[in-house]
């Protein structure tokens, strides 16, 4: 890798530079002949190049950066390849017109909950995603106490695969990076996604409160939950449990 290259931070840019562990990465997403994958945030390549060593059909690269984009042009001559100069955080997976993916990222720490967002809003196409992201929210993710924890959770079964320290990387973040693992459930439930957003961040708002506070008792009531319970005591069933006289009494009164 060049070291010229200017790095930077306001994309979040800190590359992988150990060898060791971008093969580790490639091997736990146990990529098999004919599949298609998506890499986020590629930088100038180097976990690109060893995916590229698997017997993989497609590739598709979706990077921010123009520099970068550039570089990938000019570097990587694969007809597996197509690069896109887009928004991980907003990008439109449905485009590529294909019916199962698996995502690989060492992601940009600053936005990787908007992409682990909307890695969910593609759950029908995202079969698995494998992400590098900052320890914290890696932890975060394995409990059900934060919205987004449990939106991920409802659909993807969350693996803490290992950590990584900040000497791996170029420039070391000032934080511990961790690699986890999203793998699509095999019955996930079928809700609609956005009043399921509305009511998790309803519920999720002014944490210490009891659910009392949050929704309206009728709900609580159908559902049977008590109304003095706060959010960090529910578990993931109840929930979606809960979700559904919400949602049931949000369609009615947009009715
Ligand atoms: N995968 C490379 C680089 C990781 S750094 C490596 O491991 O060496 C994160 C990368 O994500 C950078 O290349 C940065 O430009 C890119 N990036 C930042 N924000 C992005 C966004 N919203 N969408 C897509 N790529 C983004």
């Amino acid at each position: 890798m060049k070291l010229s290259m200017k790095l930077k931070k306001k994309w979040g840019q800190h590359l992988l530079v150990s060898p060791g562990i971008l093969k580790k990465i490639v091997e736990f997403a146990e990529i098999k002949p004919g599949e298609t994958i998506v890499e986020i945030g590629p930088g100038p390549g180097n976990l690109t190049r060893e995916i590229l060593k698997t017997p993989l059909k497609k590739l598709y690269l979706i990077e921010i950066d123009p520099e970068m984009v550039e570089t990938l042009k000019q570097t990587l001559k694969d007809e597996r390849v197509k690069i896109f100069l887009d928004d991980a955080t907003t990008f439109d997976f449905s485009k590529l017109q294909e019916t199962s993916l698996k995502l690989i990222g060492n992601l940009p720490y600053n936005v990787a909950s908007l992409i682990i967002e909307n890695t969910v809003n593609y759950k029908n196409i995202i079969s698995l995603a494998l992400y590098m992201v900052q320890k914290e929210v890696a932890e975060r993710l394995l409990q059900n106490t934060s919205w987004l924890s449990v939106f991920v959770n409802t659909f993807y079964k969350v693996q803490y695969l290992m950590s990584i320290p900040p000497r791996f990387f170029l420039p070391p973040p000032k934080v511990d990076s961790a690699l986890i693992k999203l793998e699509k459930k095999e019955n996930p439930p079928i809700l609609n996604l956005k009043v399921y957003k509305k009511f998790l961040l309803q519920i999720f708002s002014k944490k210490r409160k009891k659910l009392r506070h949050k929704l309206d008792e009728k709900i609580l009531k159908k559902a049977n939950i008590s109304p003095d319970k706060r959010v960090e005591e529910l578990r993931l069933e109840e929930f979606i449990y809960l979700y559904r006289f919400f949602e049931e009494e949000f369609l009615f009164q947009k009715r």
